[in-house]
């Protein structure tokens, strides 16, 4: 096999696709590619993350469920700083490329089986699966708030999806969304390896679209973590492919708000608020299944942790809108961490530098005036 899935905690090994922890300690499962990242492999004529398609063989070729999702633009902002525009995917968030590894490599063995799959998001991660679902004729059942709404809410109804309303805690629809039923696969995008790993597929484009070159810095909105370490793993198979020398410098960026990884990152107390009231409302994970890897993985390669306040989040997000880039409040946090960071004078505006805008303006609740 080409690749296994094993506890990143004890390291078992997972005998199917279709779990979603580790069955022995209940601990978040990875993704290991064992073969070399190598250019020649890489499907030239494709503009979409299938390009990279040989790089994820769990999916097999007839069965690659798209909707067009990746190779999205990397554009010069200003000198040296490039904005990944993850808000051009299909369903307007770097989610996409998750949903597309996902439902390519299951739909198929759930259908047999009559199932559908079961995912607790009303955010970006509920839109996208939904649309993935419906592009591969599966039945989706997206498990929500019960006072969700909005324009991400209104693009889980249009897909077509069944949505379940829960009462009670966001960690009540979780458990809603898990609990075992016949016929039901939980694919939630939090713990599921096959989503996490899809994103890998961002590296190696921001790779790729620096002629193999790498930025020195890449700035990373972060809630759960999927964004993080997708990014992480497919630049680190680059270097253990001698693609390139060295990863660059990850720069995660979060809410005063929303912080246990900073908090955490940096041997600091994290207490959650009651209530999250932050204009980034995508970023909402106060307490991460993945918050271990994060650290993990970001000592290991020598990143960084950025914390912003809402002003600043808030400035970053008017002042790229009125440059004509339209992205979401929680996109602006990377922005404003890199905005932060050149005022303290931690990093050279000589620095190359990659700001991944996540998702697009247009699912923002905020209103001017
Ligand atoms: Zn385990």
């Amino acid at each position: 096999m080409e690749f296994e899935i094993k506890c990143s905690a004890c390291g078992q090994s997972s005998p199917s696709l279709l779990s979603y922890k580790c069955s022995s300690c209940g601990k978040p499962l990875n993704v290991l590619f064992k073969s070399s990242f190598e250019i020649k492999k890489i499907q030239k004529h494709d503009y979409t993350v299938w390009r990279y398609a040989e790089f994820f063989p769990y999916a097999k070729e007839a069965e690659i469920t798209t909707l067009g999702e990746g190779w999205t633009p990397l554009t010069n902002f200003s000198s040296n700083v490039y904005f990944k525009l993850e808000n051009a995917n299909p369903t307007g968030s770097f989610k996409d490329r998750g949903s597309t590894a996902l439902i390519s490599a299951l739909h198929t063995l759930i259908k047999k089986t009559g199932g559908y799959i079961a995912e607790d998001s009303s955010g970006n991660a509920g839109a996208s699966i939904a649309a993935y679902a419906a592009r591969a004729g599966l039945k989706a059942k997206i498990y929500v708030p019960e006072n969700v709404s909005g324009p991400k809410f209104n693009q889980i109804l249009f897909y077509g999806a069944e949505v379940v309303k829960v009462s009670g805690s966001r960690r009540k629809v979780a458990e809603e969304a898990q609990k075992a039923e016949r016929e039901k696969y939980y694919v939630g995008h939090i713990l599921h390896p096959l989503f996490r790993d899809g994103i890998r597929s961002l590296a190696y484009e921001i790779a790729e679209q620096f002629s193999w070159h790498v930025p020195e810095r890449v700035y990373l909105s972060v809630s759960a973590g999927t964004l993080l370490l997708g990014v992480m793993e497919g630049f680190e198979h680059l270097v253990k492919s001698n693609i390139i020398a060295s990863i660059p410098k990850i720069i995660a960026c979060q809410t005063r708000q929303v912080s246990p990884l900073y908090h955490r990152f940096k041997n600091l107390t994290y207490i959650p608020p009651d209530r999250i009231t932050s204009i980034a409302d995508a970023l909402v994970s106060v307490n991460p299944p993945l918050l271990d890897l994060m650290v993990k993985h970001l000592k290991e390669a020598n990143g960084d942790v950025v914390m912003v306040e809402e002003d600043e989040i808030f400035n970053a997000f008017m002042e790229l809108a009125r440059k004509g880039f339209f992205v979401e409040p929680s996109s602006a946090v990377a922005y404003a961490a890199y905005k932060k960071q050149l005022k303290n004078e931690e990093v050279s505006e000589t620095d190359r530098t990659v700001v991944i805008l996540t998702g697009t303006g247009l699912k923002t609740e905020l209103k001017l005036g």
